[in-house]
């Protein structure tokens, strides 16, 4: 029987001096990576004495020592063997297997990536065998191969070498030796060690493989000739994609995947749009030509659109899904998994299989992009995971934005950022099909194995410029020469199967052939397209359609149902133990259910989402602080003092109730509104809410507000419910936490596309809640929230209330006035109502009316004229706000006003009461606030 090296070693005379160097360099190994070292030693290290603190490191003299140790011991208790090991050869050894890691590791660097064939990478040193003392002379050597997958426990150097060099270094260059896990780690180690980094492919893949890229390169020729000169953003160069993404489908679907929503700027849509999902050219060629899209008010660019279409694997039908996109590229990876997420959580898949996101990105915006970090951070959260996305980079090599990669950025692959949640990343070069098709498979692989991220760079070019009317040589001279001189993707790869006889010639050109007659007759050209899709694999959203706007919907509910649903809320589990404060909170809210104590704003908005629940309506709350509130109102979620065991009382009301999700979202703006947009839009039902912690936090999401939610609906007739909760007055708090910056969602309302409400009771905010899903219509609803309101002793309103009203757009006073005395009527939105209304009745004026406008767009304009007309005798009618005047309601809302006041009384001119213009939105001192704000209510009543 063989001896191991360890046994050999144990026997070693010479153990105390080159052997112990050894065991340290193998200890070094072993701690890089235990499963480079062989299993013997991995478990001896394993069990060496730790110091207490790091179990895997030890200091190196205990491991000499040790080692030195045990070795005497054991050379006590058996004789010397006759044949005692080499040293030399040992060292040898040690230093093969460090050759072997560096290549994991390393590899990457030495692949030839680039298909130009200009990058200029020096080689890594530490690939070579000299860098390890190695030399020729031990290139026929045998050694133990460690954990190298090739098949073998003992090769030649120049094996172990050669297939170093095959799997690593040719044209896929694999990142995953920075992840921790090393199940995962052996998992790539063992998929690309075995096939050497190259499976082979049978004939029908490698023409099959081929047919795709016919595809991909037929459709922008075809585009180039018809229509020379317009903007497509082509694909060319970059081909590779298409029999990139026929495989992401193809093998989701055979793990069971049920739907694929993709998400992807513009470089190569409108070849993914027909060579993937299916669009019939003849659409595309009308776009092309101008056509417009019935009844979208301002339509979009073909290069935004999104598609849906169902296809077949041999796992079955899958429904494909195309996200719409603005031109802000990166932004549209968050809504895709909003959306993602929005179709695992209706198909109650907590895993993630039955639903995949890819995003496709540019390699400049990768690396650029703030939100492409936000999005990755999302993706083990509970909150927002949707088992793993699948990354592609069109790594064309250049940004639009800038010539050279190294103004793009400051890491050496446009990938890197991928690193921090340990994503694989699997670089590729674009011009070796068969490559890309492995990478794609085991990206699949592990995605649906380890349920997380991974990214493939496919390292392509870019045949024209950034589009087609735009001349790239200008400012990349080298590579446009290179660029002039490359053959196609598909010319190369066509080479290939002809000189390995896997088709002929003539077979090549008429898979080129087929495909130009299938454009010329407008022909689908993705041959596993359903024509007839099944509807049950999608929303259906007809209920949602065609619904005109209407401000008034009946929200009321049953009183005693109510009550019940509330005493059930406020049952806290036996021995569940709940802070002194939430207690208190709890047991008023128990007299609020009994009617004995007035209600307060939490207890409507708990009562709205008991309410939407029991109706049917799943809910789903996201934001910073959201179980709590940021001005604990809210306790959605209860805390055991015992042992910090949390309970969701909402979560447990009645058997087979739907779904109420609540998170606390990680600190980001940007990417958790798109995630919600995303979500809202897949999923019409259900209640979707984000809060901001304050409400000008939302300013971090303003390509989401300005780019989605208020234009959406308008580009691309995507419905879209999304509730915005923005804490917003005027407290004294300084610059950055009065303001949600009314202004700028007032400034982007029209076509009744959003809804901009300010409620100022609990009463308000629980039926503007109930309408928002009640009633049919899906527009975006963003609600300005109160801070001390949540707890002002006026702001409150009774069981009643909940019950029987409404919510009203327009609230009239409330005291009893008599109307032909009143002579003035100060209008206002929001918590200085209450400031207003303290100072009327101090001061004892009956000649002020307060009129609340508590829906600003779409603006109220009949309901004012209604509480308007009582009043006949109106000299001054006044609007007043908290904010500056060039902030606020003012210059967005005060035309609905005038318009109304005119139509009351011809010579009725609207003035205005708030504070000055500012470049802040407030100011920092609290003095100089209260100075303001008694001003402005004073200007109110006398201006
Ligand atoms: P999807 O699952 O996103 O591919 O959507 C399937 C179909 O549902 C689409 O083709 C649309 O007809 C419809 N649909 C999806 N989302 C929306 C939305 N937000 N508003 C209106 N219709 C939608």
């Amino acid at each position: 029987m063989q001896e191991s090296v360890m046994q050999r070693m144990w026997n070693s005379a010479h153990l105390s001096g080159g052997n112990a160097a050894y065991v340290e360099e193998l200890y070094e190994l072993y701690l890089h990576d235990p499963n480079a070292v062989p299993e013997e030693w991995r478990t001896y290290f394993q069990k060496l004495p730790t110091d207490g603190n790091a179990a895997t490191d030890v200091s190196h003299s205990t491991v000499r020592d040790h080692f030195v140790l045990l070795a005497k011991n054991q050379r006590r208790a058996q004789p010397v063997s006759a044949g005692s090991v080499s040293t030399e050869h040992e060292k040898k050894q040690v230093e093969v297997l460090r050759l072997i890691q560096a290549y994991r590791m390393r590899g990457h660097q030495a692949s030839r990536l680039d298909p130009l064939g200009l990058w200029q990478r020096p080689e890594p040193a530490d690939l070579a065998i000299s860098h390890y003392n190695l030399t020729n002379a031990d290139l026929d050597t045998t050694f133990r191969t460690g954990e190298l997958y090739i098949g073998k426990e003992e090769a030649t150097l120049r094996d172990i070498h050669q297939a170093l060099q095959q799997t690593y270094c040719r044209t896929i260059g694999a990142e995953f030796t920075h992840i921790v896990d090393s199940e995962q780690r052996k998992w790539f180690q063992q998929r690309l060690e075995s096939v050497r980094g190259r499976p082979v492919y049978s004939a029908d893949v490698q023409s099959h493989l081929l047919e795709r890229l016919t595809a991909a390169e037929g459709l922008e020729k075809y585009l180039g000739t018809k229509y020379p000169g317009t903007k497509r953003f082509g694909l060319e160069g970059g081909e590779s994609l298409i029999p990139l993404l026929d495989e992401v489908i193809q093998r989701s679907g055979s793990y069971g995947t049920k739907e694929v929503v993709i998400g992807m700027a513009h470089r190569g849509r409108l070849n993914v749009l027909v060579n993937t999902f299916g669009k019939n050219p003849r659409d595309l060629f009308d776009e092309f030509e101008g056509k417009k899209v019935e009844g979208l008010s301002s339509g979009d660019v073909k290069y935004h659109q999104g598609f849906s279409s169902n296809v077949m694997t041999s796992g079955g039908e899958v429904h494909l899904a195309l996200a719409f996109n603005p031109s802000h590229l990166e932004i549209v990876s968050p809504v895709v998994e909003g959306s993602v997420r929005a179709r695992q959580d209706r198909r109650r898949d907590p895993v993630g299989d039955s639903v995949l996101p890819v995003s496709i990105h540019g390699d400049a915006a990768f690396a650029g992009q703030g939100v492409v970090m936000e999005t990755f951070q999302m993706s083990q959260t509970r909150g927002y995971k949707t088992g793993g996305t699948i990354h592609i980079v069109i790594n064309n090599q250049v940004g639009f934005t800038t010539s050279r990669p190294e103004d793009a950025r400051s890491t050496e692959y446009c990938t890197d950022v991928a690193k921090m949640i340990q994503a694989p990343i699997l670089h590729v070069n674009g011009d070796d099909p068969e490559a890309v098709l492995f990478v794609t498979q085991l990206a699949i692989d592990y995605r649906m194995q380890f349920k997380r991220d991974v990214v493939i760079d496919l390292v392509c070019y870019r045949r024209r410029g950034h589009n087609e009317a735009d001349e790239p040589s200008g400012t990349q001279p080298l590579m446009y020469q290179q660029i002039g001189k490359q053959r196609t993707t598909r010319e190369l790869y066509a080479d290939a199967l002809t000189q390995g006889s896997v088709l002929d010639v003539e077979r090549v050109q008429a898979k080129v052939d087929e495909y130009r007659t299938a454009l010329d007759n407008g022909l689908h050209v993705v041959k596993s397209l359903v024509k007839e899709p099944n509807k049950e694999l999608f929303v259906d959203w007809r209920p949602y359609l065609g619904h005109t706007w209407t401000a008034r919907h009946d929200t009321r509910f049953d009183l005693k149902t109510l009550q019940e649903l509330s005493n059930k809320l406020l049952q806290v589990p036996e021995g569940f133990v709940v802070q002194r404060q939430v207690s208190k909170i709890i047991e008023d809210r128990q007299k609020m259910s009994a009617g004995g104590l007035p209600i307060n704003w939490g207890y409507a908005e708990t009562m709205a989402y008991a309410t939407l629940l029991f109706e049917g309506h799943p809910i789903r709350i996201t934001g910073q602080d959201v179980g709590r509130g940021t001005f604990s109102h809210r306790h959605a979620v209860l805390h055991n003092q015992k042992d910090a065991g949390t309970y969701i009382p909402l979560q447990k009301m009645f058997d087979g109730q739907p779904n109420f999700d609540l998170y606390d979202s990680l600190l980001s703006e940007e990417a958790v509104l798109a995630f919600e947009y995303g979500y809202s839009t897949t999923e019409p039902n259900a209640l979707v809410i984000w809060e901001a912690q304050f409400g000008d936090f939302a300013n971090g999401a303003q390509v989401v507000v300005d780019q989605f939610i208020t234009s959406g609906e308008n580009k691309w007739g995507r419905l879209c419910g999304l509730t915005m909760l923005l804490p917003h007055g005027y407290e004294g708090q300084g610059p950055e936490h009065s303001s949600a910056r009314l202004e700028r969602y007032l400034q982007l309302c029209a076509e009744h596309n959003i809804q901009v409400c300010v409620p100022t009771t609990p009463a308000q905010i629980y039926h503007l809640l109930r309408r928002q899903v009640i009633r049919p219509l899906r527009k975006p609803l963003v609600v300005l929230t109160p801070k001390s309101l949540l707890r002002h002793k006026l702001a409150i309103s009774s069981l009643e209330d909940l019950a029987d009203g409404s919510f009203q757009t327009v609230i009239p006073e409330i005291d009893s006035l008599v109307p032909e005395k009143v002579e003035r009527l100060v209008l206002c939105s929001g918590k200085v109502y209450y400031d207003l209304l303290e100072k009327r009745r101090t001061e004892g004026r009956e000649d002020i009316a307060i009129v609340r406008i508590e829906q600003l767009y779409p603006f109220p304009e009949d309901d004012l004229a209604e509480v308007l007309s009582a009043y006949t005798n109106l000299k001054h009618i006044v609007w007043c706000q908290e904010e500056p005047m060039n902030q606020g309601a003012w210059y967005c809302s005060q035309h609905h006003m005038r318009r109304v006041a005119i139509a009351h009384k011809k010579d009725l001119f609207l003035e205005y009461a708030g504070r000055d213009a500012s470049a802040a939105p407030a100011c920092g001192y609290a003095s100089m606030h209260a100075e303001q704000q008694e001003k402005l209510l004073q200007d109110a009543f006398t201006v």
